[in-house]
C-alpha cells in the first residue's frame, strides 16, 4: 500500500488521475477510484468523460458506495430517522439531566451530532461504556446512546462504524474480485472503521491513499505505517498562481465585487472556468445566489438547500398545519398563495385582500363565503379557488382517524393529488424547467419522508395523525434538498471541503474573517476538548479542537491552491450591525495589499433609455381623467405635485397596498384619527378626556380587529399623553373664538373644477376674523417643514375655502400634537408665532392649481417625484422603478474604473 502525502496543491490529485486516465486508455476496467462525497465523485465522472474517457460510473464513486454490495443486510440508518431515534430514546430514558431540555428539536440534533460522530470513529454505546471519560453529562448520554443501539438493532439499521467494519471483515475474508487496483483520494480524517476497511482493501488489490501533509501527525503515521504504508512525498511542478485581496465595507459590497470580477474575466474565458469558494455557506450562499443572478451570472451551488423551505413542502406542510390550527385565515391564505397557478390568479389577488382584512378569523366555511355572491353563486372566475378549499377541507376528516404507521405513509401519500403543477408553457427557459424538476424531485423526497417516519414509529400499532405528522416534519427540517443542475457553463459556487478535488483557473475565497475562515469552533456539550484527548488516548479517535483547527488551516491552504492563474480573497470590513470584523488569521502570513472593492450595480434587464414623457393620449380615457377631476381635493393636489405617477396610481387606478396584518393596523394614520376624533368632540364640549379617548380608541380597535398587546399599549400611552398636554397646555386663547368643527367645503375654481375638502376646525372672532385650524399628528420638525415648503396648497386652499363660506379669513394654523404642542402657520393678525400672508396667494394659488389641473387632464403620469426622499412613503414605490436609472449610472462608473 502507497501513501501520496503532498501539501495542498502539490499535485495529488492530479497524480492519482494520470494514473487513472493511463489504467482507462488501455481498457483496463479492474481500477477504482473513491473519493468521499458524492459531488466529488460527479464532478471527476464527468471531467473524465469530457476528455472523452469511456468507463462505467462505479469506477468512480464514493467509498460507501463502492462497499454498499458487502452490507446490503446491513441498511445505513439515515440522519432524520437517527434524529427521531434518538427524541424517543431521550424521552424513554428520561434522565434528569436532559428532562428540561429533551422536548428542544436543537438539543436532540447535538445528541444525534455526538452519537453519529461516536459511532463513525468506531465507537459504539458498549465501547464508550468501557471507556467513559468522567463528564458531567457522560452518563446521561451514554444512557441515551445505550437505547438509541439497543433500537437500532431491534429494527436490524446500522450507523456508520458498525457498515465499516462488517464490510472490512468481509472483504478481508472474501476479497475484491475483478478489482486490481484502487486510489483513494480526497479523503481526510481517517477513523479506525475506514481505516480497517483501507487495510483490508490493501490485501487484495494494489491501494493508493492521498493525504495533505498537513494531516500527517504522528500518531496517522504510526497507524499507517502499522498497516504497511508506504509514504511517498508529492512535491508540485504547478506554477504559483497569482493572489489578490479585496476588502469591502459589507458582505452585499464583497459579493458585488466578486461579481464584477468574474464579468470582466468573462470577457476571456467561459464562466465555467470560474470558481467562488465559501466556507460559511449559511451567510453567502443566499447573497452570492440573489447577487449573481441580479448581474446575469449563471452559476451552480454545489451545496444543499433544507426540503422544508421548498415551496411545495410549505404548501403541503402548511396546509397539513392550517388544517391542524382549525384554518387559521392568514395560514390559509399562505397555503392557498403557494399553490400551483393561483399565485398571479386575479381573483386570488382580490380574495387575498378581502381576508387580510377580516383577519384574525378562522374556518373554511367563512373562506368559502367569500367566494359566493348574494344568490349563493360562485363569484365570476372564483370557482377555480372553491374548488382548491374543497380539496383542503377533504383533510379535515384525518382528524378523526387512528392508523398505523404504515397506513399514515400510504394516506399521505395522496396529498400529492392536491398539488397539481401548471402545464409547461411552450417556451422553457433553464429556470422553468429547474423549477418542474425541483418539484417532481420534492415530491418524491415528501414520499421518502412518509416512509422515514413510518420506519422510526414502527412497532407503534395505532397513533394519532398529530404524532404521526410531528415525525413527519422533524424528517422534512433535517431532509436535505440538493437539485440536479446540468448546465456546463457556469460559475461554480461550492464549500471548502467540496473544492479540494477541483482546480480551475480562477477561483474567488470570500469571508475571510475570524469566525467564518477559520470557523468558530463550537466545543461539543457533552464531551468537551480535554474528555476528547482522554478518548484518544484510550484509542477512540474523536475529533480534538487542535484537529479542528488543523483542518481548518488544510482547508485554506486548499482553497488557495484551487486556482491556477487567480485566486482572489475577499472579507467584509464591517458586519450586518456595523460593527468591525476581524480579518482572518491566515491573511497574515499572505501579506496582501488590500484593493477596496468599487461602487457597483447590475445595468437593468430592460433599459428605459431617455424615452420622452409618458403620458396618456386616447382621447377617451383624457375625457374619464377629465370627468375625474370635476372634483378635487387639496391633498389630491399635492400628490400630484409630489410626482404625477403616484397621483395616477393611487387616484385614478385606486391601487391598493395589501392590508395590515391586525398587529400592524394601528398606524399613522389610524392614530391621526383617533387623535382627531377626540380632539373633534373635546373642543365643543370639554369633558373627561381619558373616558372619551379610551370610548374612541377601542372603537377603532373594535373595527379594526386590532390585538392588544404590547406595541397597542404603547401607543395607546403615547397618544393619551399627546392628548392631555394639547388640552391642558395649548396656548391658543380659545374662549375668545366660536369654533366650527369638520367643515366641509366645495367651492369653484372656474367653471370646470371644484376644490372639496374638509377643514378641521374654523375659530371666529366676534370681529369676524376666522382662523382655519388644521391638526397633525406628527412631530414639530415636521410641522415647522410646512412653512418652507413653497409648493403645498393646503392651506391657501383652505383659507379661499373658508372665503367662500362667507368667512373672513386672516390666518392659518397647522398644529402638531405628537410629542409637544406647535403651531406653525401664516396670518397677518398674529396671534400666536406666524409668517404673514404671502403677497397675491390666493391668485397664485389659483393659478397654480389650474395648472396642475390641466396637466392632469393633458394625461402626464410621469414619474418624477419632487422630493426623493418622501419616495419611502409612497406606496407606488415597488412600481415606478425609481431606481433605474440611478443603477444604470453606476454600473457605467464599475465599467470605466
Ligand atoms: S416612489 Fe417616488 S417616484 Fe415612485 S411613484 Fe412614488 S413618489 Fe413617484
Amino acid at each position: 500500500m502507497r501513501l501520496l502525502s503532498g501539501a495542498a496543491g502539490s499535485g495529488k490529485t492530479t497524480y492519482v488521475l494520470a494514473r487513472f486516465r493511463e489504467a482507462l486508455a488501455t481498457g483496463n476496467t479492474s481500477v477504482r477510484l473513491l473519493v468521499p462525497t458524492a459531488t466529488m465523485a460527479q464532478h471527476l465522472q464527468n471531467r473524465l468523460a469530457r476528455e472523452g474517457f469511456v468507463f462505467r460510473r462505479g469506477q468512480i464513486q464514493t467509498l460507501s458506495g463502492f462497499l454498499r454490495p458487502w452490507t446490503t443486510d446491513l441498511p445505513e440508518v439515515s440522519p432524520p430517522v437517527l434524529h427521531l431515534l434518538v427524541e424517543q430514546a431521550a424521552r424513554r430514558v428520561a434522565r434528569p439531566e436532559f428532562e428540561r431540555v429533551t422536548q428542544f428539536h436543537g438539543f436532540c440534533a447535538s445528541l444525534a451530532k455526538t452519537i453519529a460522530e461516536f459511532a463513525s470513529a468506531g465507537c459504539d454505546s458498549a465501547r464508550l461504556a468501557a471507556n467513559l471519560p468522567e463528564v458531567p453529562l457522560g452518563g446521561a448520554f451514554l444512557a441515551v446512546y445505550e437505547e438509541v443501539d439497543r433500537e437500532l438493532r431491534r429494527r436490524g439499521l446500522a450507523l456508520r462504524g458498525r457498515i465499516l467494519t462488517a464490510a472490512a471483515e468481509r472483504i478481508e475474508a472474501g476479497g475484491l474480485p475483478g478489482i486490481a487496483t484502487i486510489w483513494l483520494d480526497g479523503f481526510h480524517a481517517l477513523p479506525d472503521p475506514e481505516l480497517s476497511v483501507i487495510a483490508a482493501l490493501g490485501k487484495h488489490a494494489d491501494l493508493t491513499l492521498t493525504l495533505d501533509e498537513a494531516e500527517l501527525g504522528e500518531a496517522t503515521l504510526a497507524r499507517l505505517g502499522a498497516l504497511d504504508f508506504s509514504e511517498e512525498q508529492v512535491r508540485g511542478t504547478r506554477t504559483r498562481n497569482a493572489l489578490a485581496l479585496i476588502k469591502a465595507p459589507g458582505i452585499e459590497r464583497e459579493v458585488e465585487e466578486i461579481a464584477r470580477r468574474i464579468l470582466r474575466q468573462v470577457e476571456g474565458r467561459p464562466f465555467r472556468e470560474i470558481g467562488v469558494i465559501v466556507r460559511a455557506p449559511e451567510i453567502y450562499a443566499p447573497i452570492l445566489r440573489a447577487t449573481l443572478d441580479r448581474f446575469g451570472i449563471p452559476a451552480r451551488f454545489y451545496f444543499d438547500e433544507k426540503l422544508e423551505r421548498h415551496p411545495v413542502i410549505r404548501f403541503l406542510a402548511g396546509a397539513m398545519d392550517a388544517m391542524l390550527g382549525g384554518w387559521e385565515h392568514g395560514a390559509t391564505l399562505a397555503v392557498l398563495r403557494l399553490a400551483p397557478r393561483f399565485a398571479d390568479f386575479g381573483v386570488m389577488d382580490r380574495f387575498d385582500f378581502d381576508v387580510r382584512e377580516r383577519i384574525p378569523r378562522s374556518g373554511l366555511g367563512e373562506l368559502r363565503s367569500l367566494l359566493i355572491d348574494e344568490d349563493g353563486q360562485p363569484r365570476p372566475y372564483a370557482e377555480r379557488l372553491l374548488h382548491k378549499i374543497d380539496s383542503l377541507a377533504a383533510l379535515e376528516e384525518w382528524r378523526a382517524l387512528e392508523l398505523a404507521p404504515r397506513d399514515w405513509a400510504a394516506r399521505f401519500a395522496t396529498l400529492r393529488e392536491i398539488f397539481k403543477p401548471a402545464r409547461p408553457a411552450d417556451e422553457i427557459t433553464h429556470e422553468l424547467a429547474l423549477q418542474y424538476r425541483s418539484q417532481a424531485a420534492v415530491l418524491d423526497l415528501f414520499d421518502e419522508a412518509l416512509d422515514e417516519a413510518a420506519q422510526a414509529l414502527h412497532g407503534i400499532r395505532h397513533l394519532p395523525l398529530e404524532d404521526y405528522w410531528r415525525a413527519v416534519k422533524s424528517i422534512l427540517r433535517l431532509k436535505p434538498l440538493r437539485l440536479e443542475d446540468g448546465r456546463r457553463n457556469v460559475v461554480h459556487v461550492m464549500s471548502a471541503h467540496e473544492a479540494r478535488q477541483w482546480v480551475l483557473p480562477v477561483v474567488f475565497v470570500c469571508g475571510m474573517v475570524e469566525k467564518q475562515f477559520p470557523k468558530f469552533h463550537q466545543q461539543d456539550p457533552f464531551f468537551g476538548d480535554a474528555a476528547r484527548c482522554r478518548l484518544n488516548g484510550s484509542g477512540i479517535r474523536v475529533r480534538t479542537a487542535a484537529e479542528f483547527e488543523r483542518e481548518e488551516r488544510m482547508l485554506f491552504d486548499a482553497a488557495i491552491t484551487r486556482a491556477t492563474m487567480l485566486a482572489t480573497l475577499s472579507y467584509p470590513e464591517f458586519d450586518g450591525r456595523g460593527e468591525r470584523n476581524l480579518p482572518s488569521i491566515y491573511l497574515e502570513d499572505l501579506d496582501l495589499p488590500a484593493e477596496d472593492a468599487v461602487a457597483v450595480r447590475p445595468a437593468p434587464r430592460a433599459r428605459t433609455g431617455d424615452s420622452a414623457p409618458v403620458e396618456i393620449r386616447n382621447a377617451q380615457l383624457l375625457e374619464y381623467m377629465r370627468h375625474r377631476t370635476a372634483q378635487l381635493s387639496p391633498t389630491a393636489l399635492e400628490t400630484f405635485l409630489q410626482c404625477p405617477f403616484q397621483y395616477f396610481t393611487q387616484r385614478f387606478l385606486r391601487l391598493k397596498t395589501a392590508p395590515d396584518r391586525p398587529e400592524q393596523r394601528l398606524d399613522f394614520l389610524t392614530q391621526g384619527n383617533v387623535v382627531h376624533a377626540v380632539l373633534a368632540e373635546w373642543w365643543l364640549e370639554p369633558q373627561d378626556l381619558a373616558a372619551l379617548f379610551e370610548r374612541v380608541f377601542a372603537a377603532q380597535l373594535k373595527e379594526k380587529c386590532i390585538p392588544p398587546g404590547y406595541h397597542t399599549e404603547r401607543l395607546r400611552n403615547a397618544m393619551l399623553d399627546d392628548l392631555r398636554r394639547f388640552t391642558s397646555e395649548d396656548p391658543w386663547p380659545k374662549i375668545a373664538f366660536r369654533s366650527q368643527i369638520e367643515t366641509k367645503f366645495c367651492f369653484p375654481l372656474d367653471d370646470t373644477v371644484e376644490i372639496n375638502g374638509r377643514i378641521d376646525r374654523l375659530d371666529t372672532a366676534p370681529d369676524g376674523r376666522t382662523f382655519v385650524i388644521d391638526y397633525k399628528y406628527s412631530a414639530a420638525q415636521r410641522v415647522k417643514d410646512k412653512l418652507k415648503d413653497a409648493s403645498l396648497l393646503q392651506a391657501p386652499l383652505y383659507m379661499l375655502a373658508a372665503q367662500h363660506l362667507n368667512l373672513d379669513a386672516a390666518g392659518m394654523y397647522y398644529v402638531g400634537v405628537k410629542g409637544g404642542i406647535e403651531y406653525a402657520g401664516w396670518s397677518d393678525h398674529p396671534l400666536l408665532e406666524s409668517l404673514g400672508v404671502p403677497e397675491n396667494w390666493f391668485d397664485i394659488t389659483r393659478q397654480r392649481t389650474l395648472e396642475i389641473v390641466r396637466q392632469i387632464r393633458s394625461g402626464r403620469v410621469e414619474v418624477h417625484p419632487a422630493d426623493r426622499e418622501s419616495c419611502r412613503f409612497c406606496d407606488s414605490k415597488d412600481i415606478c422603478r425609481v431606481e433605474t436609472q440611478p443603477a444604470a449610472a453606476l454600473v457605467q462608473l464599475a465599467e470605466g474604473s
